[in-house]
């Protein structure tokens, strides 16, 4: 295997590793989710210049023997210095790392277009709203992960939705479906999925997310999507989001 490599990747976690490196953990396109030390990235000649949520061409060595990777050099392409400047949209973007580390499936390209494009839209404050770019970017990776849900049938008993028909939730079987086949308690309306909400979901799937992002959705029907897709999250994660705990998301 070649020593030194090259690929394109986001930073979805970066810790203290000793003195003067980090260890970050990158999404890559080509290598999927790795760990990398980064060499005198607190003090030296990477300092400042790898930070959280940043995408770019990473320059790696990689050693074959202890099979782990050193960051060489970087070049950006998305700084996420928005991001990092703004408490809520820190908030969604560390829990869609939260949730990508968390679900760690899925084609690694896939992946690291659907974060690449996300970190993208969060850093810039024109593109869409922070809300919708987290409920594109909640559904992309439901998809990404093998998991699209039906919004046309019942996955378990094949029934066709009706046009006005609320859609329930079989947690077990992490996908939505219909009010017979549900395991789970819809009737305070958590994991129940209106025919508007699933209109919009259908309707943007086809579209590129930056377009996705823009298309427009009322106060009530952001919010009642965006606490769905939190929930739907934390269902096929499996468990409590650390990121979830803050009121911020
Ligand atoms: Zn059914």
């Amino acid at each position: 295997m070649e020593r030194n490599l090259t690929t394109s990747a986001v930073v979805l976690r970066s810790r203290r590793w000793g003195d003067l490196h980090r260890m970050v953990t990158l999404a890559s396109a080509e290598l999927g989710i790795i760990d990398a030390l980064a060499y005198g990235a607190r003090k030296g000649k990477l300092s400042g210049r790898i930070d959280l949520f940043l995408v770019g061409v990473f320059f790696l060595y990689h050693n074959p023997v202890r099979g782990d990777y050193a960051v060489v050099d970087v070049e950006p392409a998305v700084a996420s210095e928005h991001i990092r400047a703004d408490l809520r949209r820190m908030y969604i973007a560390s829990f869609m790392a939260e949730l990508v580390l968390k679900m760690h499936g899925g084609d690694s390209q896939a992946l690291f277009n659907l974060l690449s494009q996300s970190f993208a839209l969060l850093d810039s404050p024109a593109a869409g709203t922070a809300d919708t770019i987290l409920i594109q970017f909640i559904w992309r990776l439901i998809e990404v992960s093998g998991l699209e849900p039906d919004l046309v049938a019942c996955p378990i008993c094949e029934r066709p939705y009706g046009v006005k028909e609320a859609l329930s939730f079989n947690a077990a079987m992490h996908a939505p479906c219909c009010a017979v086949c549900a395991d789970v308690d819809v009737t305070n309306g958590e994991m129940a999925l209106g025919p508007g909400a699933r209109r919009y979901l259908l309707y943007t799937a086809g579209l590129p997310l930056e377009d996705a992002v823009g298309v427009t959705l009322s106060e009530t029907a952001t919010e009642r999507i965006r606490l769905y897709m939190l929930r739907y999250a934390s269902i096929i994660a499996g468990g409590a989001l650390k990121s979830l705990g803050g009121s911020l998301l």
